[in-house]
């Protein structure tokens, strides 16, 4: 089914007014979103070290801290989660609106500044300037790419490396129904630049920290299997009577529970450290999550999205659940 934002794509000018952007700035604020994935890194630093081979100063940033596991990507502790120091362009990375950058972007400081964003999401506010959003490729990393290839930038493996990382993990190793022939084709032109793809795909998508079984485990315990909807709690009393380490995410539990036969629609209710609800929800083909995300603030894709609430958690999958059994009603 197509999602009801219809169709999104970068024209032609819009790539010419990309790249003239970039071509007259020199201090770039490079942002990706809250909470990043492994697209959001990837695509930020693969963009990073693309654009100092031009000889541009880059910060790359995000509010939260990256996940340990990237730990084998370079530049990932240049990362900052607070920056200062004057700049003449922003740009925003896998973030579908101004609010996904979070404190990084600061009205007061960078709101006389261009925006260039590029991203992926059918959901995308269109937030800059200019706008490279492609809503049909499957990773934000595939657009950095093509913007790679029209600079004619030489493409090294510390570039290569983070571009696949982000490839791979919003395929989650092209296992998802947003994995095209081109995202194939990109990911052969990535691994020729001397991407370790099997390194990258063990990394970044399969192995994990045994906190995360335990964060599955639990998740999976309080799991409702309701006429194709499944959904879980995961809320900050657990996490700490179970002693975990990390304080953020669903440790995989949304994939898991898309993934079984029953489930037409998954949705994961995690509390943050701040007190929030982030939702996760994922759909098979056919179901559309990314228009309930959005009604509540979020966005995403049809079969990927997500939102953030205020608490409590039971308030929250009160608004949500219904929204979600409407989806599956109406299909
Ligand atoms: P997640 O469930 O966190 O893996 O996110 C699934 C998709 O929805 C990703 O493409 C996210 O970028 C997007 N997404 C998740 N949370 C939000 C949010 N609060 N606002 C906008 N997009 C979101
Ligand atoms: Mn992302
Ligand atoms: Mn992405």
């Amino acid at each position: 089914m197509m999602s009801s934002f219809g169709y999104k794509r970068a024209s032609e000018q819009d790539w010419q007014q990309a790249e003239q952007l970039l071509r007259q700035s020199k201090h770039i604020l490079a942002i990706t979103h809250v909470s990043p994935d492994g697209d959001a890194i990837g695509s930020l630093l693969g963009f990073t070290h693309a654009m100092r081979t031009m000889g541009k100063t880059v910060i790359p940033a995000c509010q939260d801290k990256p996940q340990l596991k990237f730990a084998y990507l370079s530049g990932l502790n240049e990362i900052r989660t607070k920056v200062n120091g004057n700049f003449d362009l922003v740009v925003g990375i896998d973030s579908s609106d101004l609010k996904r950058l979070g404190s990084i972007y600061q009205n007061d400081l960078h709101g006389h500044l261009p925006i260039l964003v590029f991203d992926h999401h059918i959901t995308n506010s269109y937030y800059g300037n200019v706008n490279i959003v492609i809503g049909e490729v499957a990773s934000a990393a595939e657009i950095i790419l093509q913007l790679l290839q029209r600079l004619k930038i030489a493409i090294s493996p510390e570039i290569a490396s983070p571009l696949l990382t982000g490839l791979v993990s919003d395929t989650q190793a092209f296992r998802t129904s947003s994995t095209t022939a081109d995202s194939m084709a990109a990911a052969m032109i990535l691994m020729k630049a001397g991407a370790p793809l099997m390194e990258i795909i063990n990394k970044a998508v399969v192995t994990q920290p045994f906190d995360n079984i335990r964060v599955l485990g639990e998740g999976i315990r309080n799991t409702k299997m309701e006429d194709g909807l499944a959904y879980a709690t995961i809320s900050r009393k657990l996490r700490q009577e179970l002693g975990l380490k990390d304080d953020r995410g669903d440790g995989g539990l949304v994939s898991v529970l898309i993934n079984t036969h029953e489930a037409k629609i998954a949705a994961v209710f995690t509390e943050n450290p701040e007190g929030k609800i982030e939702v996760s929800m994922r759909s098979r083909p056919g179901y559309d999550v990314s228009q309930v995300a959005l009604e509540f603030g979020g966005g995403g894709h049809a079969p990927a999205a997500g939102c953030t609430l205020p608490g409590p958690m039971r308030d929250v999958v009160n608004q949500v659940v219904p929204q979600l059994r409407r989806v599956i009603a109406e299909a």
